[in-house]
């Protein structure tokens, strides 16, 4: 497994493998997805009762949504994952840590929300306790609206986690690959060539001095639109969708970025089928 070329552009990666069979893109998919470890909220503590402002003004601690969707909409807010320690496995699960449950740097991030109406709360008003580059870095998350009257005090706890407990700590999304064709052009059954590229639903081709040529191989879906027979010639173009190299796309929820993504499937496959082939080792 080869990667040919990566692209990241803000939360969104491009990478291209090389060297691959169809089984282990599949798996470096699957891992990417489940295995990624971010922090996401997942305990919070609403205060109850009076809520006073700095002018002594009281404000009722309710809001129009039940609490249980507010704390879903929380535990949903991406929040950053310092990317250094984690590759250096200086990120821990609670239960793994050794602060013994209490928490600590290591394991949780601690947040307070303090507003008061009417306003609407937004995921920038997630005050982390301690370093401020620990504020969500997409800020305009909506979470609820107050009317006058209203207010919000919470306390949110963030854990570290991995996609395969709950969504929350999914960093990956829509991860996805193809294979990259092989296009053939035979030049001296090609009858028609601007039919063929008009016929393209993606693009793929261009004419230049009546010659058939491929212009953007990326963007070929497979259609094999471009084989028909009545587009200009029998065997004209053919496809091969045969091939040892992917395509393959994802994008982060900005908790953690694609680069780490990478680097952290990789290694965590490559620890995964060392311990696997040591257990097979020991089988007597
Ligand atoms: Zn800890």
């Amino acid at each position: 497994m080869k990667i040919e070329k990566a692209q990241v552009s803000g939360n969104k990666a491009t990478v291209i493998f090389s060297e691959v069979e169809p089984h282990m893109i599949n798996a470096f998919r699957r891992s990417l997805t489940v295995d990624v470890p971010k922090m996401a909220i997942d305990q919070i503590e609403i205060h109850l009762g009076a809520i006073s402002d700095e002018n002594g003004r009281t404000y009722e601690s309710t809001t129009p949504l039940f609490d249980e969707i507010i704390a879903h909409r929380l535990g949903m807010v991406p929040v950053p994952t310092d990317c250094d320690e984690l590759m250096k496995g200086n990120l821990r699960m609670k239960a793994d840590c050794d602060c013994s449950d209490v928490g600590c740097s290591k394991c949780q991030i601690m947040f307070s929300l303090n507003r008061r109406g009417p306003c609407t709360v937004y995921s920038k008003d997630l005050e982390p306790l301690g370093d401020e580059k620990l504020k969500p870095t997409d800020q305009n998350i909506p979470i609820v609206k107050l009317t006058a009257d209203e207010g919000i005090l919470i306390y949110a706890t963030a854990h570290l986690g991995t996609g395969k407990t709950h969504a929350r700590w999914q960093a990956v999304h829509a991860a996805g690959y193809r294979p990259i064709p092989n296009i053939t052009i035979h030049q001296d059954k090609v009858k028609d060539p601007e039919r063929i590229a008009g016929n393209c639903p993606r693009d793929v081709f261009e004419v230049n001095k009546k010659v058939l040529k491929v212009k953007d191989l990326d963007a070929c879906i497979l259609c094999r639109t471009c084989e028909h027979e009545d587009l200009g010639g029998i065997g004209a173009v053919t496809v091969d969708a045969k091939t040892d190299r992917y395509i393959f796309r994802f994008e982060t929820d900005g908790s953690v970025d694609p680069k780490t993504a990478i680097l952290y499937t990789l290694d965590r496959l490559t620890e995964k089928f060392t311990d696997f082939e040591k257990d097979l080792s020991e089988l007597k």
